[in-house]
């Protein structure tokens, strides 16, 4: 099922918690909402689960217009933060109950029950109540739950928010394989940016009912367009530069701290532009490399895998940076001279 958002506007009283907001989800796409607290992404996923009524705009579900019709009646499926089982229903009376509901014969109802515990990898726990199973557990039955109804798109409101961390991790292939397996269209919010950047196809960022950026983790990650999703969506730093020119396919940054050449280019000769840095970007300079930043080391983290390190170069900027496996202690005010590629030097705009 494609998923069609057109000019979204939904208002709280004063409040814009939607403005104009436009989209297009592809059939079997594993969709993101991203953002901070109060931007809008569990407002927009309640609008086309039809628990909450736009002020204006529309949705589409294949081409068709949905805006009008109650959420039983829009072939989608909620998976929200606290399972919301009943509890003094056993597992497979919790998953059974959305088929009732939709009067399935009892037959067909106890075969699909079965394939939906199954696929969740629950098939034994089905005559047990909510309170006899695990976190996790309870997240597969609300999952199964979802499942048994066979909606064309499963809705999930940050469903992972409730368990812990390894949990988590665990269950974010999970959720993705199911989705993927059952052809889903899944629209899934989350403020968790990991979440976002191991299991979307695609993320939407959000920032005061607006849709800020749209791309693949990839894309947003390593081309984020503003400073807000560069810091968003991970770690970085920012240099302040003045552009000086073109060459060779780079745009020529002149910064307090020398010259840095980045891999992007048209840009205006002379405009003033922020950079962004990722701290995995930066490495060791081991020789006359381009691009070379020299600093003193001001404070170290040293976690046996990884050392957050942070210098400060001779204008005064502080530059953190990643070492992998790192070998040594850097005591403070060890002078240190880094470098980066210019296709991890990117140009962002300031918000
Ligand atoms: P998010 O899910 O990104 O945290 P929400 O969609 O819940 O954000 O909220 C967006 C904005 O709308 C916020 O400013 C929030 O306070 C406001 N809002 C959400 N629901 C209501 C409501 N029922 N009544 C009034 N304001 C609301």
């Amino acid at each position: 099922m494609n998923v069609s958002i057109k000019n979204l506007v939904k208002c709280y009283g004063e409040v814009r918690a939607l403005n104009d907001l436009s989209l297009e989800i592809a059939d079997g796409e594993l969709f993101f909402l991203l953002g901070p607290s109060g931007c809008g992404k569990s407002t927009l996923l309640r609008c086309i689960g039809g628990f909450e009524k736009p002020t204006s705009g529309q949705i589409l579900f294949d081409g068709k217009d949905v805006s009008a019709l109650p959420p039983s009646d829009r072939n989608t499926a909620m998976v929200f933060q606290g399972y919301a089982l009943w509890p003094h229903m056993t597992v497979e009376e919790n998953v059974a109950f959305g088929l009732e509901m939709r009067k399935i014969p009892k037959e067909e109802r106890d075969r699909r029950v079965m394939a939906a515990l199954k696929g969740v990898q629950i098939e034994t726990l089905g005559k047990r109540k909510p309170n006899e199973l695990s976190g996790g557990q309870q997240q597969r039955v609300a999952l199964a739950r979802t499942l048994v109804v066979e909606p064309g798109c499963l809705l999930l409101d940050e469903p992972l928010a409730n368990l812990d961390a390894k949990l988590r991790r665990d269950m974010r292939q999970e959720i993705r394989s199911l989705c993927k397996d059952n052809g889903l269209t899944g629209i899934y919010v989350t403020h968790d940016r990991q979440e976002a950047l191991s299991m979307a196809d695609r993320i939407a960022v959000l920032k005061d009912g607006v849709i800020q950026q749209i791309g693949s983790p990839q894309e947003l990650y390593r081309h984020p367009v503003s400073a807000f999703i560069a810091s968003f969506i991970g770690e970085t730093n920012f240099v302040k530069g003045t552009v000086r020119g073109e060459t060779d396919g780079m745009t020529q940054i002149e910064t307090a701290d020398g010259m840095l050449m980045a891999a992007q280019t048209g840009q205006t000769t002379g405009a003033n532009v922020l950079i962004s840095i990722r701290p995995e970007a930066l490495g060791y300079a081991k020789g006359d490399e381009m691009n070379q930043l020299a600093g003193r080391i001001t404070k170290s983290d040293y976690m046996g895998e990884i050392a957050d390190h942070w210098a400060k170069t001779a204008s005064g900027a502080e530059l953190g940076f990643f070492e992998l496996n790192p070998q040594r202690d850097l005591p403070e005010g060890t002078a240190v001279k880094l470098t980066v590629k210019p296709e991890d030097v990117v140009i962002v705009r300031e918000d």
